[in-house]
């Protein structure tokens, strides 16, 4: 289209842009550097393809590594867990998987040079005296009494904290900034710790470890990326990323670049709430359907192009604002709507019988898969006298405007024939069992029939050839109505976040559906196989999006 080259580039662009035009850098790297003590959310997708895009647009690199400098939270399953996600979500890093933690021994000697520059010392304070000597936002801190130490000296305690002579907290090494810049973060921090931990790649090699505004430039610097991507909160640690790499006087130091965070309204992305809505039971894993990580939006079949498209369309800011779920169902449904075919499925069956069609006959009827992409072909659905439909397309007594199935109205069965009802049976409660009907022959469906017009359409599926499936409904895991949080913080649960349908049915053109694999089901919605709990014997559906939409792109 011509307008997408009059978009015009949003800030991180024009700031690579004009590094490449001055020369301050001559190929672009970009990485995504998550820390492996979680699950991936829809977030961190923003992140992911927003460096890779970056990347991909100036033919430049894009790495994953992993920011595994705290040994405290992490663990190998999420390093499965994340590899799997950014794969799947396109994001090619090729051959540069990397592990910050690799690099441990490198940042030890950063360490080293900054104590022979005079610009590191180890400082014997608590993390309560660091605190209160560091000051405040209006008041100046006050120097460490260690602050002085001489380079012998803290080259000899330094080598003792990695040799692990001290215990936890006893000591540690902080650059040697300024107590009294204004921004708090220069106020000579910590930059190394004693943390007796074993480390899940390194073991025990390590008894001290590097914090996190320390090691990120080095890692960036290391790496040779260009352009180190955060979001809006490091944006007062920019100093010190900027003072880390100059100071270890790296030839090509990366400049670090804010964003604001994405956010969806009313939706539950924190990984402490997710974390004890798994512990509690209360959803069935990292990857429940109703959850944002992208284990579920994956198992709940979400596309990798539908998060791409989601992505592009919030765009990159500088100021946080929070996007509507309704926009990331937008996504999917646009992705799907002319990939997947359409097929029939009753959730709330009640049976409609044809009287005047002949006992036992099959009619294998002629069928687009997508009325709206030819390209996917057409497939046979069987037709006969004993069919499921919407137990909501017939009524005994319909109100006004009501175009479906009531004694004395026609309706078109989709696809098929005319059909007339003729009335219903009930149990002695009252309750519909079977509604009856006489069909036109001479109407049938592509015959050209011209006679008489219908106001109203219904699926079905045929008795004898349904397949029987469950079918999982979701809404919001929390109430939004009533608002996501109760005043003590926790989570106000929504009762109805699951609604399972135990026997719908379905045609037979899904009896050899997949994992993953996704169809509309005409008026019911897109679904998709689930991933986990789906066995060819029992087929499991989880609805992606229902069909209604009540978000409009402009
Ligand atoms: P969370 O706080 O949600 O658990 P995190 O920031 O702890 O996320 P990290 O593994 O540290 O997770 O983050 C990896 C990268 O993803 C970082 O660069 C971070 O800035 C980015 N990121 C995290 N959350 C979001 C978000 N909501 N929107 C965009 N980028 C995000
Ligand atoms: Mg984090």
């Amino acid at each position: 289209m011509d307008n997408e080259a009059v978009i015009s580039k949003n800030f991180i662009e024009q700031i690579i842009e004009k590094d490449l035009e001055e020369g301050h850098c001559s190929t672009v790297m970009t990485r995504f550097p998550p820390e492996p003590n979680g699950y991936l959310h829809i977030g961190h997708a923003k992140s992911i393809l927003l460096n890779y895009g970056l990347a991909k647009e100036y033919g430049g690199k894009f790495n994953l590594r992993f920011d595994d400098t705290n040994p405290t939270k992490e663990k190998e399953e999420f390093v499965e867990s994340i590899k799997e996600d950014v794969e799947w979500l396109g994001a090619d890093y090729e051959d540069r998987l990397f592990f910050a933690s690799d690099y441990f021994q490198i940042m030890y000697e950063a360490a080293v040079k900054l104590i022979r520059k005079g610009k590191a010392y180890v400082c014997d304070l608590s993390a309560q005296q660091i605190r209160e000597y560091r000051g405040t936002l209006t008041e100046p801190g006050k120097d460490s009494p260690y602050r002085n130490r001489s380079v012998e000296e803290n080259l000899q305690l330094f080598g003792n904290m990695k040799n692990g002579l001290y215990a936890d907290g006893e000591k540690v090494l902080r650059a040697k900034i300024d107590m009294s810049s204004p921004n708090i973060n220069m106020r000579d921090p910590v930059i190394y710790r004693v943390a007796h931990q074993t480390h899940h790649r390194q073991g025990d090699a390590w008894c001290i470890y590097p914090m996190y505004d320390f090691a990120h430039p080095i890692e960036d610097a290391v790496e040779g990326v260009t352009h180190s991507i955060c979001t809006l909160e490091f944006e007062d640690h920019r100093p010190l990323y900027d003072w880390v790499v100059r100071e270890l006087e790296y030839e090509n130091p990366p400049k670090q670049i804010e964003f604001a965070k994405l956010y969806l309204t009313n939706v539950v992305t924190g990984k402490r709430y997710i974390k004890k809505l798994v512990e509690d039971g209360i959803v069935d894993g990292w990857d429940d359907p109703r959850l944002v990580s992208l284990a579920a939006l994956r198992r709940r079949g979400f596309t990798p192009e539908s998060i791409r498209k989601f992505v592009d369309l919030v765009g990159v800011a500088k100021a946080n604002s929070s996007v509507d779920y309704a926009m990331l169902e937008y996504c999917i449904r646009e992705d799907l709507k002319l990939k997947r075919p359409r097929v029939m499925a009753v959730l709330d069956p009640v049976k409609l019988i044809i009287d005047n069609y002949p006992e036992g006959e099959t009619e294998l009827l002629d069928v687009a898969n997508n009325l709206e992409n030819p390209e996917l072909g057409t497939r046979k659905v069987p037709f006969g006298r004993e069919l499921y439909i919407e137990r909501e397309d017939f009524m005994e007594e319909p109100p006004k405007k009501y175009y479906r199935l009531f004694p004395g109205n026609e309706v078109r069965l989709m696809n098929a024939y005319f059909v007339t009802c003729t009335g219903c049976v009930k149990d002695e409660n009252g309750v519909v069992t079977e509604v009856h009907c006489t069909y036109d022959p001479e109407t049938k469906s592509g015959s050209g029939f011209e006679g008489r017009k219908v106001k109203g359409t219904i699926h079905w599926v045929s008795v004898p050839d349904a397949v029987t499936a469950e079918a999982r409904l979701y809404e919001n895991i929390v109430d939004e109505e009533k608002g996501v949080y109760n005043e003590d913080g926790s989570l106000n649960l929504n009762p109805n976040s699951l609604t399972v349908v135990d026997k719908c049915f379905i045609e037979p053109s899904v009896a050899d559906a997949k994992p993953h694999d996704s169809f509309q089901f005409v008026r019911n919605g897109f679904f998709c196989v689930d991933s986990k709990d789906s066995t060819d014997e029992h087929l499991v559906f989880n609805r992606i999006v229902s069909l209604k939409s009540s978000f409009k792109l402009k």
